[in-house]
């Protein structure tokens, strides 16, 4: 997999920035790198990578996507074409409009592009889509590992027809759309820009066949849509956002079903804060305590444990219990939980503890008077 770049760094704005600061971002990317004028190598390369990121973080539905899951799982809900379908460059059409000196820049970028693109192929092999989904668990579970239970929504194999959506015993004939081809060459304008796009032969949906007699059961789709139970096994130490694939759990097609994407959130917690592997969490003690040294009971989230405080300890002193944070995942090592200790100081007083205080106090002075020899 290749890793690609920050859609906010290509753009180089901030992760909030508004709708107009990424317009002024990417027009001043475009002049500068537009392939008509820059002929610099990888100036086209550039201009690709910045205008992916502008069609993705101009939209605020594939955004909002795109900070939610990360590259890794945007790609896997949107292909290439898929992010350019339906982006908004208006407002560019000084640079890219038909009459300006730039031409049809967009069509011969990514023309080539899309008729190898990844949803294309994906048809052409006949694969089912992937399906995505998400669950939200606690920090305990995502610390102890938990097996959850969960139903969705699929289509899978046509009991009737086996998925090859014809009545048993007929066959298949050769699309005249297409030609047996599966895809059909388009060229389709979206505001000033031309796209010369790939895109499935609407007669026989990327089959590159008809059928003879459709499926009674299934109408010549091959599928029906059924209600899948699975039992998924999170594992200890899953972070928020990660997500776990099952093999074959998406949609039904052709050439195999897809793969089910299941996306985990944790949830966070009143008590710990994950840090990574480590859990912070923070406890009072007594100002006496804090002074004299003493033992005192932490949580963690495994349970309860002891902690000694040592004598002449400050407040916000940070402690580590080793090995009582968050396992690492696929090893048997555990984080550690940072304790900052929080001393109080008791808000009311007895009169016996005020004059115990006031002692305290007197001796104070005099042990000091005696260690600078006054
Ligand atoms: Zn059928
Ligand atoms: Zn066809």
């Amino acid at each position: 997999m290749t890793s690609k770049r920050d859609y906010y760094e290509i753009l180089g704005v901030q992760k909030n920035a508004s709708p107009d600061e990424i317009k002024s971002a990417y027009r001043k990317l475009a002049l500068k790198y537009h392939p008509d004028k820059n002929k610099e190598a990888g100036a086209e390369e550039r201009f690709k990578e910045f205008s992916e990121a502008y069609a993705v973080l101009s939209d605020p539905d594939k955004r909002s996507k795109y900070d939610q899951y990360g590259h890794a799982g945007f790609d896997q809900m949107y292909s290439q074409e898929d992010i350019f379908r339906g982006a908004n460059f208006s407002g560019f059409e000084d640079l890219f409009g038909e009459d300006s000196p730039f031409g049809d820049v967009f069509g011969s970028l990514f023309g080539s592009q899309f008729s190898s693109g990844r949803s294309s192929g994906s048809r052409r092999s006949g694969k089912g889509a992937n399906l995505q989904t998400e669950i939200d668990i606690s920090l305990e579970d995502a610390a102890k590992g938990l097996k959850k239970d969960f139903s969705f929504h699929r289509t899978k194999a046509c009991s009737r027809c086996k998925g090859s959506g014809g009545e048993p015993g007929s066959s298949r004939t050769s699309c005249p759309t297409c030609k047996g081809r599966g895809q059909v060459q388009q060229n389709r304008r979206a505001g000033p820009m031309s796209f010369y796009t790939v895109t499935t032969c609407p007669k026989c949906h990327g089959e590159g066949s008809s059928l003879e007699k459709p499926c009674q059961s299934c109408s010549g789709s091959g599928k029906t849509s059924e209600m899948e139970h699975v039992k998924i096994n999170i594992p200890p130490g899953i972070e928020d956002g990660m997500r776990i694939r099952l093999d074959g759990l998406g949609e039904f097609g052709r050439g195999g079903p897809g793969d089910l994407y299941v996306f985990i959130r944790v949830g966070e917690n009143d008590s710990f804060v994950r840090d990574g592997d480590d859990i912070r969490v923070e406890a009072s003690i007594p100002f006496t305590v804090a002074a004299l040294g003493g033992e005192i009971e932490v949580k963690t989230i495994w349970g309860n444990t002891k902690l000694q405080i040592p004598s002449g300890t400050a407040s916000h002193t940070v402690f580590r219990l080793r090995g009582q944070g968050m396992p690492i995942l696929q090893t048997t090592n555990k984080g550690d939980q940072l304790v900052r200790v929080i001393v109080e100081v008791p808000k009311r007083l007895t009169s016996r503890q005020k004059e115990l205080l006031r002692e305290f106090e007197k001796e104070e002075k005099g042990a000091k008077k005696g260690m600078f020899g006054f």
